[in-house]
């Protein structure tokens, strides 16, 4: 079952200073971060530690244990078979890595508390967010990313009420530490991707097939806006720049490449305009189309979500 999608909606704050819970919208937290607003109750800026965060809305469908189970999860990946059987963490570790790690005892428990790690999906738009943070810190920008949705066996048990974040500062949670035995996931309040969103720690067992496709979608190809950078890109004139030697063509198309890349993201919700801007940076040397569809591929992953949706129903379930 599928949920409405909204990139946009309003969140729910919870100061944990006075208690005072309220509904803001997106500008608003922008605003907040910047030290520009103030809980209503007790006045507390941004800067404390308890000050308010995003908390879940008490509306959440996802609170109710019978509809959890029935609502279509998503994860994006790069890893084109998620997730994935038999998977070997210590398989891409050279001799040296594996002498440097200490032998092959500790690279088998390594490997072993690899496997123990939950896997985790979430709202359509936290796995957007997911990825759109990836391209911009992990310089994951060049490799191809898959977005899975993920159906669970109407058989899983779920764990009562929601846990506040449980990943460490590199974003893993040990399977044991969230779901204890007899359990097959958790709830947790995500403060990262789609903030305020809930999503799901888990194992492989719940998950009984995904569907996947490849985003941004290679087809996309909307006209107007991306025809007309492409030729912006492509089309100025290859008169070298004496002062650098290079030719302007290429310092052209970067400047260009950023204020397209900046317009766009101006279309978007404030909470993902940083990130898409980074994440559509034009690399110098760049072919200008290939970035125009790829930057208007992940545009359309925001904007016109029914559209992915619809290249997901053509794909035949994985079972998992
Ligand atoms: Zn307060």
């Amino acid at each position: 079952m599928e949920r409405r999608i909204d990139f946009s909606r309003d969140r729910r704050m919870l100061c944990g200073a006075c208690g005072h819970q309220w509904c803001v919208d997106l500008e608003w937290i922008d605003r907040w971060e910047q030290g520009e607003e103030t809980c209503p109750g007790c006045g507390m800026t941004c800067e404390h530690e308890d000050s308010p965060r995003v908390t879940v809305d008490p509306d959440d469908p996802a609170l109710d244990d019978h509809r959890v189970v029935r609502f279509f999860w998503y994860h994006t990946s790069t890893q084109p078979d998620w997730p994935t059987r038999d998977f070997d963490p210590a398989a891409v570790l050279t001799p040296k890595t594996r002498r440097m790690m200490g032998g092959e005892q500790r690279v088998a428990e390594w490997a072993a508390r690899q496997r123990a790690k939950a896997l985790h999906v979430g709202t359509y738009e936290a796995a957007v967010h997911n990825m759109l943070r990836r391209i911009r810190n992990q310089a994951d920008q060049r490799r191809q990313f898959s977005l899975y949705r993920v159906r669970l066996k109407p058989s899983v048990v779920v764990r009562e009420e929601w846990l506040v974040d449980p990943s460490n500062v590199v974003g893993d949670v040990g399977l044991d530490e969230v779901c204890p035995p007899g359990v097959d996931l958790a709830r947790y309040l995500n403060y990262h991707e789609d903030p305020g969103g809930l999503s799901l720690a888990l194992g492989r067992n719940p998950i009984a097939s995904v569907q996947r496709i490849a985003v941004p979608l290679p087809d996309t190809w909307d006209g107007g806006s991306v025809r007309d950078a492409v030729a912006a890109l492509g089309g100025v004139s290859d008169t070298a720049v004496p002062a650098t030697g290079k030719p302007a063509r290429v310092m052209r198309s970067s400047s260009l490449g950023r204020e397209l890349g900046a317009s766009l993201a101006g279309r978007l919700p404030v909470n993902l305009q940083d990130q898409f801007a980074s994440a559509v940076a034009f690399a110098e040397g760049e072919d200008p189309e290939q970035w125009a569809r790829r930057t208007s591929g992940l545009f359309d992953l925001i904007d016109d979500p029914a559209r992915v949706l619809a290249a997901l129903d053509q794909q035949d379930p994985r079972e998992v």
